[in-house]
């Protein structure tokens, strides 16, 4: 079970999340089938999603990222609800490139810096409010914080991490962290985390020596004293239905739909869990009325 917490500072100027995401990134893994780079990819996605997620009002909103800057891994979707439960998706989830020079999996080159991060979140309201920023490294968490602070002016810090095993290919650390400015903040508290930052490990070093979120962001946040908000697990989690299935084929033209009906069996499959569905041409034709 992945773990995450939120907590405020006590001088009530910034809050912040970390999760421990490597079940959510696993499961994404083995349900995509993924290469190391493309779960390194689509992991950070995951995992940003999930804390911005979290960070929703509402407890029906959700949230949805898509990034794509033109690399070899397509778009990448990641959904998450406001308890930061996710599920999402890679276009191309085979991609093999080399390593970058310090030997790490190279999810700046798998994902490109030629495109946009969309952000897109359905708040309950008739229209989904929606805000896309350019592409700085491809890296993801630093496009984040870069659409908190154009589309949002809510100054954020976001930093992602995921390890694959280089023998098994499994994900052996994932997760991340997020710090968020309130508009209480004071003039000296960007300063204080900056200060705080320069001697941040990666997270996935801190997690790989067992830390848990709270420790993390206790060690991130050293010059603040912090109190604990709330803990949850998230989970990767599908919410298909056969019902909803139905709904996305209505959005089908009725010749589409009459094309499909001359088959002996229409075959739909969950982009997010690999989930099948199936639809005799009875049914077909009923949705399209003929
Ligand atoms: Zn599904």
């Amino acid at each position: 079970m992945a773990k995450a917490v939120r907590m405020i500072s006590t001088d009530g100027t910034l809050y912040i999340l970390a999760v421990n995401s490597a079940d959510i990134v696993e499961k994404a893994r083995r349900i995509h089938k993924l290469y190391p780079v493309t779960t390194a990819a689509l992991g950070r996605l995951l995992t940003g999603a999930s804390m911005m997620g979290a960070v929703l009002k509402g407890k029906d909103d959700s949230l949805t990222l898509r990034i794509n800057g033109g690399g070899p891994a397509g778009s990448l979707i990641a959904v998450s609800d406001s308890f930061g439960n996710v599920k999402g998706y890679a276009e191309n989830p085979d991609v093999q490139i080399p390593h970058d020079s310090n030997g790490n999996l190279d999810v700046g080159t798998a994902v490109g810096t030629n495109g946009t991060l969309a952000v897109m979140k359905d708040l309950g309201m008739k229209e989904p409010y929606s805000g896309q920023v350019p592409i700085i490294s491809g890296e993801i968490a630093n496009e984040i914080t870069s659409y908190y602070a154009l589309s949002e002016q809510t100054p954020t810090v976001c930093a992602l991490g995921v390890k694959v095993d280089r023998h098994n290919r499994s994900v052996s650390t994932a997760g991340g962290f997020m710090i968020q400015l309130l508009p209480t903040a004071l003039d000296d508290t960007i300063d204080k985390v900056e200060q705080c930052l320069k001697y941040t490990k990666p997270v996935t070093e801190m997690l790989s020596e067992g830390k848990t979120p709270e420790e993390i962001c206790r060690i991130v946040l050293s010059a603040f004293e912090l109190e604990l908000l709330d803990e949850f697990e998230p989970e990767y989690r599908c919410d298909c239905s056969k019902e909803r299935v139905t709904r996305a084929l209505l959005t089908l033209n009725k010749d589409e739909l009459a094309n499909m009906a001359d088959d002996e069996q229409t075959e739909v499959c969950c982009h997010f869990c690999e989930k099948k569905y199936y639809f005799t041409p009875d049914e077909i034709r009923a949705l399209a009325g003929i």
